[in-house]
């Protein structure tokens, strides 16, 4: 059952993050409320007797520009917004792509890039991976930076109150994917959510850098170290593609739930990558 909590609804970040130090009882951050609502119903977390709305904080809500080096994305900004953005459509599509892959367009509405990030399992998370992201926080006077890589090896979910997406402006890469796979073709939950990018030469058939992750469902999004080792610098063939597989496999370790074994997963995760892999040319003209 959920209960009522009070809601503050302070009108910038300094106040924000006073009132998440000094109420004296459990507080909880809301952006657009949809994961923390599905969190509440299903008992999986109590509503806190006091919820931080960020909806009035203007440092956090939607902003999408470049500032140096790097694409710079408010942690309020919804989803929908991220979809059809014409900065993202040009320097991070893999992103805009997952969006689209979010939910449904009432909950994209609603839901936030940040609130995505910090549940952990949201469908950005391997994107946000391979494009090489960090996030910084707010504590207090500080601004903290951190990659999302280093952030997902952490425990702690929260480092603060999440300001910002910041994604290195996209290096010219020669291919680049998203999947997602669920129990049927759209609204649903993933079971597998991939990201890959990279450079590929025609002349010499190699993949010369790569980057990849996976990850859904209840799985935390990991970059695929041990493949990406693997595959760099290598002649992208039939032989090695069926190597990659079995790296794959080995390399990717998601949770098993009640619809898909782990060995599923892995099996599935191996399966798309190296489908996206098999387009690169060399392959491809060897087969034909
Ligand atoms: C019907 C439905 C379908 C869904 N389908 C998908 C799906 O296909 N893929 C997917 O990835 N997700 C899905 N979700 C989950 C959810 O909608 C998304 O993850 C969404 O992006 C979460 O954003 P939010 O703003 O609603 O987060 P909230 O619920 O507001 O917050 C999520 C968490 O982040 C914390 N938080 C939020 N903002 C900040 C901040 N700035 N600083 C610090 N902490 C913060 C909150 O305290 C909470 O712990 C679905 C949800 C629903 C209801």
């Amino acid at each position: 059952m959920v209960t009522e909590g009070k809601v503050w609804r302070p009108n910038n970040l300094n106040d924000a993050w006073a009132l998440s130090q000094q109420l004296m009882e459990p507080t909880q951050i809301v952006s657009g409320g949809t994961w923390l609502r599905t969190q509440w119903e299903g008992g999986a977390l109590p509503i806190a007797p006091h919820l931080i709305s960020l909806d009035s904080v203007p440092e956090v809500t939607t902003c999408i520009h470049i500032e140096k080096d790097e694409l710079v994305i408010g942690a309020m900004t919804v989803l929908a917004d991220i979809i059809g953005n014409t900065l993202i459509e040009e320097r991070a599509p893999l992103l805009a792509k997952a969006c689209q892959n979010i939910a449904s367009p009432s909950v994209r509405n609603q839901a936030t890039l940040g609130g995505n990030v910090i549940s952990r399992v949201g469908d950005t998370l391997p994107v946000l991976l391979v494009l090489e992201a960090t996030l910084t926080w707010c504590r207090g006077d500080e601004m903290v930076n951190v990659s999302v890589q280093k952030w997902m090896e952490t425990s702690v979910d929260a480092w603060g109150i999440l300001v910002c997406v910041r994604v290195p402006l996209k290096r010219e890469d020669d291919f680049s994917f998203f999947m997602k796979m669920g129990r049927r073709e759209t609204f649903i939950p993933s079971l597998v959510t991939v990201a890959g990018r990279g450079n590929y030469s025609e002349e010499t058939c190699e993949i010369t850098t790569v980057s990849l992750a996976a990850g859904g469902g209840n799985t935390s999004a990991m970059r695929l170290i041990e493949t990406e080792k693997f595959l760099t610098e290598k002649r992208c063939s039939n032989s090695i593609l069926l190597d990659v597989l079995t790296v794959i496999q080995d390399d990717f370790k998601p949770s098993g739930d009640p619809f898909a074994s782990a060995y599923y997963k892995r099996q599935v995760v191996a399966n798309l990558i190296v489908s996206e892999l098999y387009r690169l040319g060399g392959v491809y003209n060897e087969v034909k």
